[in-house]
């Protein structure tokens, strides 16, 4: 039988998630915020979800869903004139697939301490608790 981890090294393991989730989600952002622009420019801001799997990996718009085309240095629909710098585009796909990497380990991680006893309840308030200690410790830092 696996050995039980103790509670502080899960909220440390959380901790170390949440400080590399931050770091490492800002071209994603970015490419997320010009979607965003474009989508909304003329209408009112309102929450959207990006198709991000179907945007990189079958090329399709995410303002209108036709395909999109590499034009030179920009991906261009030529449906609804929606246009990424193909450099933006490529380094927020490759975090994307990054992403996707990190997730499924950290699923793995989840499956492994539901083994070692750990109900999904009891996670979920040891990662409040890392959010907590995050948070906290990041103001401690900024002060
Ligand atoms: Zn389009």
């Amino acid at each position: 039988m696996m050995d039980r981890e103790d509670e502080e090294k899960i909220v440390e393991y959380y901790k170390k998630t949440l400080r590399e989730d931050a770091k490492e989600g800002k071209t994603l952002a970015d490419a997320y915020r010009h979607i965003k622009n474009h989508k909304t420019q003329g209408y009112t801001t309102r929450l959207f979800l990006v198709d991000w799997e179907g945007y990189f990996n079958e090329n399709k718009c995410p303002v209108c869903g036709k395909t999109i085309t590499l034009k030179e240095t920009q991906y261009l629909c030529e449906k609804c004139g929606y246009t990424m710098d193909a450099d933006l585009y490529e380094r927020a796909r490759k975090q994307y697939e990054e992403k996707k990497v990190k997730q499924e380990k950290a699923a793995e991680k989840e499956r492994q301490l539901h083994k070692q006893g750990y109900t999904q309840k009891k996670l979920d308030e040891l990662y409040e608790k890392a959010v907590k200690e995050t948070v906290k410790e990041e103001e401690d830092e900024s002060r």
